[in-house]
């Protein structure tokens, strides 16, 4: 009788410790009421956000957007499905959006007042909140490069202008002549936004130049460490070394593993002043919201009351994916093991 009792209460216990420590580990899903475990992997991309509507896009171009994306993911998801790091899907995956000179990043970055090409960039890594970041930087082929070097092989968090160009030519990063970075449709928005200028009508036509463009990445790979990235040209016509959002952390990019991953794309003098990508992830920590919570919360409720225009891509510990942006498009993608979403318009 005792023996039989003492099985009981062991059934009982293993049966508990069994449902406490997967409940770490898997999410509820609200709607169906279901437990699901969270993905092997995720990879979820933006290519920009900003006056991006349907009406406006040729069939062909929206057809290399379309391409573009899809070759994206396949980039970063082939690292992650073969057991790669984080870390090295966000670098590889930026570094195709970056040569692809569709997006404000690399090449296709937008230019400045002056008619340069000023590129930020900023990665993090969400298992030891490690992170790197490059302001101002026109030598170096691909800055997301630059951004993770600082993080390995420098002592500090960011570097600028002509001293973050001398640590890449020192630490042997691929540089770039300036011409590099020149395309033709963005020198035509400078003048377009200088003319506009010109006649006091501000200085960004909606339907023409106010696509931000600035493309970023997180991930999750099998370890469940979350990495995530931004990479930009900033906003067309910006002076006097005007810096964004994007290489700066807990604004336009941040990671940790207790929560989630973060990229943005918008007007970045919102995105830096609301602490954008650090107020989603407090959100997730502090009060409990998965990522579509937080993103409606702080992209569509707090920053759209203020008229901080722009969106977010979100990948939260447990896999969960959010894309929400307040604009009319946001070039975004994910892909999860089985799963695949590209899209373009709201
Ligand atoms: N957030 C970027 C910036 O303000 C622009 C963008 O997202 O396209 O520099």
């Amino acid at each position: 009788m005792y023996k039989a009792y003492s099985i009981l209460v062991l059934v009982c216990f293993l049966f508990f410790a069994c449902a406490e420590s997967k409940s770490d580990q898997t999410t509820i899903d609200s709607e169906k009421k279901v437990l699901s475990p969270p993905p092997e992997y995720a990879l979820v991309l933006h290519g920009g956000a900003g006056t991006i509507l349907k009406k406006n896009m040729s069939e062909d171009k929206e057809k290399e957007y379309l391409a573009a994306l899809n070759i994206a993911l396949n980039k970063g998801e082939e690292i992650l499905k073969s057991g790669g790091s984080s870390l090295d899907a966000v670098e590889q995956t930026i570094k195709y959006l970056e040569d692809t000179p569709l997006f404000n990043a690399g090449k296709g970055a937008v230019f400045t007042n002056d008619g340069r090409n000023s590129l930020d960039a900023s990665i993090m890594t969400g298992n030891d909140l490690n992170a790197g970041a490059v302001a101002g930087i026109g030598n170096v082929k691909n800055p997301i490069s630059a951004a993770r070097a600082v993080m390995e092989q420098s002592d500090h968090v960011m570097l600028s202008g002509k001293g973050a160009e001398q640590f890449a030519v020192e630490i042997g990063l691929e540089t770039v002549n300036p011409t590099y970075f020149h395309t033709e449709n963005r020198w035509r928005s400078l003048q377009n936004a200088k003319e506009r200028e010109s006649k006091a009508m501000g200085s960004f036509d909606e339907s023409q130049d106010y696509k931000f463009g600035t493309v970023g990445v997180v991930a999750l790979d099998k370890n469940g460490d979350i990495a995530a990235g931004t990479s930009t040209g900033g906003m067309t016509n910006k002076r006097y070394d005007r810096i964004g959002d994007s290489p700066i952390l807990g604004a336009g990019t941040y990671a940790n593993n207790k929560t989630c991953g973060v990229s943005c794309t918008g007007h970045g003098e919102f995105f830096i002043r609301w602490a954008v990508a650090h107020d989603i992830s407090a959100l997730i920590e502090y009060k409990g919201f998965d990522a579509h919570q937080a993103g409606e919360e702080v992209i569509m409720k707090k920053l759209k009351s203020v008229g901080g225009s722009g969106g977010a891509i979100i990948l939260d510990k447990n896999g969960n994916i959010s894309m929400p942006f307040n604009t009319e498009g946001m070039y975004r993608a994910y892909v999860k093991p089985n799963e695949r979403i590209v899209k373009i318009y709201k």
